[in-house]
């Protein structure tokens, strides 16, 4: 269910744009707008869901679909070897900042550990 006054549900209804590298029935992934990284991708359920706290076992179909494309992207990328970050910020606590889910591909440089 579309929410019109979220901007990634813009970005997948094509009211906003984004550069977006990959797209099909269930997820949509886009160039994050500010990269924190040399390859950072934006991967998004088509559906709204708030954040990963809104997952159930229903989302799994959806959710495999994803990962599998996040790894088809970061061979495609370059990073799938030298190696990549895959995660989500669940609420503003975390440091989410956009309030449908998402998931961050991020590679290209050492990755630091723990996150901030
Ligand atoms: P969060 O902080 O919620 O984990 O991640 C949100 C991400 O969305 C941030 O990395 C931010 O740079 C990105 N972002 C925010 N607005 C836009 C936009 O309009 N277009 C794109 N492509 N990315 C955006
Ligand atoms: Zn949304």
């Amino acid at each position: 269910m579309a929410n019109e006054d979220c901007l990634f549900c813009r970005i997948v209804a094509m009211e906003f744009p984004a550069d977006i590298v990959f797209e099909d029935d269930q997820v949509i992934a886009f160039r994050d707008i500010n990269p924190k990284a040399p390859v950072h991708i934006l991967l998004i359920p088509r559906d709204h869901i708030t954040s990963a706290a809104s997952l159930t076992e229903a989302n799994g179909p959806m959710l495999g679909r994803m990962f599998a494309v996040a790894a088809q992207l970061a061979r495609d990328e370059g990073i799938a070897r030298s190696g990549f970050r895959l995660t989500t910020n669940s609420g503003a606590g975390a440091g989410q900042s956009v309030p449908h889910l998402h998931f961050h591909l991020m590679g290209g440089r050492q990755m630091g550990w723990p996150p901030g």
